[in-house]
């Protein structure tokens, strides 16, 4: 029964260049192509094809995976798949790539389609409404650079499913026997495909697995058992937080029977017209003059803390990097970051007659030795 294994480029007609946004399209279009349900004449030939492609995809859709398979072959994959090789229901992980044509081959076989493939997929059995968890909500803040340095605190408004209080998530009211299922919360569908016998069980539609339903439908929440009310939260954020993390508040997402999700508030940052930040440090430019340059002297600096005077000392070449502890950012765990003060001297262009003078006599009467050429750094 073994056939000689074609090369998984070769059965996606891919070089092996390809990118995986390649890898993808190919295998959507050759999967699309060979659906057995496509092909009624020649309906085995189709599944051995789909089964084949499946497998090419599964590997050089996993940038891991392809690159054993693009340094060893064969046999660099193929303990990745469980005994007897490449087994569709057990090895493919790419249902969410494709589950459009799957939902669609699997309606082929009386299956169903869309939301039914995970489980199937998966082995797993579908969780009733009736436990599920609410959902999250996700609210994205935007802060200063100055409000990330400190801690600061925010009003976060939005609206989100509460419980009914009609009645107190219920839906309604009397309880009866759900017709559907008789009270099993569950139903199964059983079918076999060329991907092997499938028993499914679901979540009963009609009572969401609950096994019974309300007699009388609440008006309030149309049965959904919750309602949509606004909310408004007061956040402290700690400082230290940057673009990318979040702050996760349990229990204040939508309402489920299950317990309630979260709100997950999450950062941005605004640039800042005069910091850049590096991690918990911030830098900036200060230019000085000559005569400062040259003979020290005191710069304001602006820190998020305020304008700060700092020393420059006697002789300070341009470019210079000073540090000032601690007037960063805060650590997310304690300490701070440092400010990086970049000291740049200032020439001046337009100059008076005076000042060309001055400076010309300057550099008459000057008796340090000029350095010549040399390498940078
Ligand atoms: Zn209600
Ligand atoms: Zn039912």
């Amino acid at each position: 029964m073994a056939t000689a294994r074609r090369d998984y480029y070769e059965v996606l007609g891919l070089g092996r260049g390809a990118t995986q946004d390649e890898v993808k399209s190919a295998y959507r279009k050759l999967a699309k192509e060979h659906h057995p349900d496509r092909n009624p004449d020649n309906r085995a030939e189709a599944e051995e094809k789909f089964k084949e492609l499946s497998e090419a995809y599964e590997v050089l859709a996993d940038v891991n995976k392809r690159r054993m398979y693009d340094s060893y072959g064969l046999e660099g994959v193929s303990r990745q798949f469980g005994p007897g090789g490449f087994d569709f229901r057990r090895d493919f992980t790419h249902g969410e790539d494709i589950s459009d044509i799957l939902g669609d081959l699997l309606q082929g076989f009386g299956m169903g389609s869309g939301s039914g493939l995970f489980d199937l997929l998966s082995g797993g059995r579908p969780q009733s409404r009736r436990h599920a968890r609410g959902g999250d909500i996700r609210i994205s803040v935007r802060l200063d650079l100055e409000e990330i340095a400190a801690s600061v605190t925010k009003e976060l408004s939005f609206s989100r499913f509460e419980r009914c209080p009609e009645c107190a998530g219920a839906g309604g009211k009397g309880k009866e026997t759900c017709p559907a299922c008789h009270g099993r919360g569950q139903v199964q569908h059983r079918t076999s495909s060329f991907l092997g016998q499938f028993v499914q069980v679901q979540s009963c539609p009609d009572c969401g697995g609950a096994g019974e339903r309300v007699k009388e439908t609440c008006k309030a929440c149309t049965g959904a058992g919750r309602v949509r009310k606004p909310r408004t939260l007061k956040v402290r954020i700690p400082a230290g937080v940057s673009a990318g993390t979040y702050l996760p508040l349990h229990g204040e997402g939508h309402y489920g029977p299950g317990g309630s999700g979260d709100v997950l508030v999450q950062f941005e940052e605004r640039e800042h017209p005069l910091y850049l930040r590096q991690g918990d440090d911030i830098a900036v430019e200060v230019p000085v003059t000559i005569a400062t340059a040259v003979l020290g002297g005191k710069v304001k600096v602006p820190t998020l803390a305020g304008e700060k005077d700092v020393e420059v000392q006697a002789g300070t070449p341009s470019g210079t990097v000073l540090r000032i502890r601690g007037a960063g950012i805060k650590h997310l765990d304690g300490g701070a970051g440092d400010e990086l003060v970049r000291v740049v001297i200032h020439v001046p262009r337009r100059l008076s007659r005076d000042e060309k003078a001055l400076l010309k006599q300057l550099d008459e009467a000057r008796t340090e030795e000029m350095p010549g050429p040399r390498k940078p750094g």
